[in-house]
């Protein structure tokens, strides 16, 4: 049977360990899990609500367009429905700009490391991939920049990036925008967007409008606590998404999702807890590290990458031990990290917990 070279290299992307997995392999009962940086509190009431009370009919195929959630985004940004794409979470929305922009003809530049989906989708569709390493957990954007020629398709910005947490301030993106030629499309991933309260954070509405070049990624997996119903979107001018809908398949949000992700946009007052809290578990881990010298980068995320004097695998084990599940830098890129999801009050305070019990 044939199978493309590359994929053949390729291994099926773990992302991490399930409660699952932990519960059955150590016998605990008790597990935290912050390895994926989803949202410890849930979702909204509001879409618990929503989903309860508005049973639809199941036998029937999604609105394939979305025609609800699109208009819920459309008037939660005050911009036309048509300059949005959406799908089976921004995972399907890096898959289809790697689908119908690279080939083997093409390169793609991207930060390294950065999250693993942009190389994984390239290398499937056999364009060839060019990392630019991070300096100092920050996209070294001028590197970036200088990187493209004339067989690059897409560039891959990710802000806040994951794993390293840092964001990019306005007048370092924009001038990174204004480099790069009007045919070569540049993907602005802010999966994390709503956690950012850094002041000098770019507009991202505003940059659509400017560069027809351009399309930022957003998702309800993280601050919006829907990771499992799997729906993100881009936002882009009509012209670019009309590019890309052709690769998108005819039903790729489900019907329960589209209405769950509705009504979760309608909440703002849930997400700006969420950010607060985020905050404050933010605000406690660099407290520690200062306490106990360890180093990290500055998050704008939902998580930290905290730098250790050991082995982070080793780390890894020992929490896991004690129930708690983080992700360890060594598959990340940082060998001697921990990228830890910001949990509730309690879930931060057990795991500093567990942390100085094992450093
Ligand atoms: N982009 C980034 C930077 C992420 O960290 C993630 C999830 N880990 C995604 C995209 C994909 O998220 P989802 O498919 O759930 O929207």
């Amino acid at each position: 049977m044939y199978i493309k070279n590359q994929v053949k290299k390729l291994s099926p992307y773990k992302p991490g360990k399930t409660i699952e997995e932990v519960k059955n392999e150590l016998g605990l009962e008790e597990i935290i899990k912050l390895a994926s940086n989803e949202n410890p509190f849930g979702c909204s009431d509001q879409v618990k609500k929503q989903i309860k009370e508005n049973a639809m009919n199941y036998a029937i195929y999604p609105d394939g367009g979305g025609t609800v959630l699109r208009n819920a985004l459309a008037a939660f940004y005050q911009l036309p429905g048509d300059h949005f794409i959406l799908g089976n979470g921004s995972d399907e929305i890096i898959q289809i700009i790697s689908r119908a922009m690279l080939d083997s003809s093409k390169n793609t530049v991207m930060a390294a490391p950065t999250f693993p989906q942009y190389k994984h989708n390239a290398v499937i569709e056999g364009a060839e991939v060019i990392e630019v390493p991070l300096v100092e957990g920050h996209h070294d954007l001028q590197a970036m920049a200088s990187a493209v020629n004339g067989q690059t398709a897409v560039v891959w910005v990710c802000s806040p990036n994951n794993p390293t947490g840092v964001s990019i301030a306005e007048k370092d993106l924009v001038h990174f925008l204004d480099q790069i030629p009007k045919d070569v499309l540049v993907v602005l991933d802010e999966a994390y967007y709503e956690y950012v309260t850094a002041e000098d954070y770019y507009n991202a509405l505003e940059l659509i409008n400017s560069y027809s070049n351009l399309i930022v990624t957003r998702t309800f997996s993280k601050a919006y606590g829907l990771a499992g119903f799997r729906v993100g979107y881009g936002m882009a001018n009509p012209a670019l998404i009309q590019s890309l809908e052709p690769v998108r398949e005819p039903f790729n949000t489900n019907a329960l999702a589209q209405q769950a992700a509705a009504a979760a946009i309608g909440d703002q007052t849930f997400i700006e807890s969420c950010r607060q809290q985020n905050r404050e578990g933010i605000q406690k881990f660099e407290q520690f590290c200062h306490e106990h010298g360890l180093t990290y980068y500055p998050s704008q995320g939902n998580f930290i990458l905290v730098h250790f004097n050991q082995d982070a695998d080793d780390l890894f084990e020992a929490l896991l031990r004690k129930g708690i599940i983080v992700r360890s830098g060594q598959a990340l890129g940082f060998p001697n990290s921990l990228r830890i999801t910001i949990g509730s009050r309690d879930q931060v305070d057990q795991t500093l917990k567990a942390i100085r019990e094992t450093i």
